[in-house]
């Protein structure tokens, strides 16, 4: 068997072990003799599994007591809807920082819901094609508004926020799909957070939402039952079917997180590893260059180009066959880009640039 160095922005590579285990246990889960995909959600040795996740979670994030992990469906789109339906109980208005598309479509779902003129954009570098996070002190934020939404790592346009937006007493909502787990994250400096499991947790089925309990209490009128998140909090996610198996998986990602990697500190050295290895080859390439500004780097997605399109494809088509595979850029931007997330090993990093280093000197 031959494994691909799987360089996909979502879903992405989990780790080998994980796999492992998973198929180990495929056919009796801890002497239950069944698959996690086989029982009862209302089942006790489910209960352990959901219980076991959100404890592995809570120890390594370090959420506060106060927080809840809920466990749902409908990607990290459905937030998109669920956050202003759910936190727009107040003033009915809401701020936004464009800083990619995930962002904008965050905002556009706002303006459906909430109407265009209570939705205010506090930031943007839609100027120089989200290729940097605006600094701080550009974003204007409204007074009164019931939260600000920020995307903290833009996964189509490889940038992260190298701060926090000090939002004073408004919750500030972040969209954490592409770097959940990638790194320790100050939980209580934010209200609510989202991802969609499948680029750095576990396999598509899965959200995880993090939020203040007192933020997930109210919602505006007519807001369906199934999204508010009062319902998921009520029931312990259990308010009908959760997505079992893919809970599971990313139990077993977190137990891989805290014991093989030795938590989110030393998750964090590992990926400021490979990103380093792979931006200081950027910057001295002939060939290839990154294409985001240098204090707004992503450690999770780092797009580049040759700068011709020609060459830009020949170079996706040869590394597929070499064993790189899903190194085009989002169909939106073109070029390349390497999603180095979690589980990406170094030396499939190490053996990318190297790649890359005989393709410079053949085509450039
Ligand atoms: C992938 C991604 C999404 C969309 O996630 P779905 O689970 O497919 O809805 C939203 N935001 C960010 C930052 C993403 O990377």
């Amino acid at each position: 068997m031959s494994r691909v160095y799987n360089f996909s922005a979502g879903p992405s590579m989990l780790p080998e072990a994980v796999l492992s285990r998973a198929a180990a246990e495929m056919l009796d889960y801890g002497g239950s003799g069944q698959s996690v995909m086989e029982m009862s959600h209302r089942s006790a040795v489910f209960q352990s599994v959901v219980d076991r996740t959100e404890a592995l979670l809570r120890e390594l994030m370090g959420i506060p007591e106060d927080y809840a992990v809920l466990f749902l469906q409908g990607g990290a789109s459905t937030q998109f809807a669920m956050v202003p339906l759910n936190l727009a109980a107040g003033s009915g208005r809401a701020d936004y920082v464009l800083t990619g598309q995930w962002a904008k479509k965050a905002a556009s779902e706002g303006k459906k819901l909430l109407g265009e003129e209570n939705v205010h954009i506090a930031g943007s570098s839609a100027d120089k094609t989200f290729s940097y996070i605006p600094a701080e002190e550009s974003l204007s934020f409204s007074p009164g508004a019931d939260y600000v939404h920020i995307c903290l790592n833009n996964t189509i346009y490889g940038t992260l926020y190298p701060y926090i937006p000090d939002t004073g007493d408004t919750p500030l909502v972040a969209d954490i799909s592409s770097m959940i787990l990638s790194q320790p994250l100050p939980v209580s400096r934010f209200g609510l957070l989202y991802a969609g499991a499948q680029k750095n947790m576990g396999p598509a089925g899965l959200t995880v939402v993090i939020g203040k309990k007192a933020l997930l209490e109210a919602s505006r009128p007519g807001t369906p039952t199934m999204l508010q998140y009062k319902t998921h909090l009520d029931a312990g996610s259990m308010y009908n079917t959760p997505p079992c198996y893919a809970i599971y998986i990313c139990m077993l990602v977190l137990e891989w997180l805290k014991s093989d990697i030795g938590g989110l500190g030393e998750m964090e050295k590992l990926n400021r590893e490979k990103a380093e290895l792979l931006y200081s080859f950027l910057d001295q390439s002939r060939l290839f260059k990154g294409t985001v500004e240098k204090g707004s780097r992503s450690l999770m997605n780092i797009p580049f180009v040759t700068g011709d399109k020609e060459l830009d494809g020949k170079f996706v088509k040869e590394a597929e066959k070499a064993g790189f595979v899903n190194l085009k850029g989002h169909r939106t931007v073109g070029g390349m880009r390497a999603s180095i997330y979690n589980a990406m090993p170094v030396e499939g990093v190490r053996a990318l640039i190297e790649f890359m280093k005989g393709f410079e000197v053949q085509n450039g």
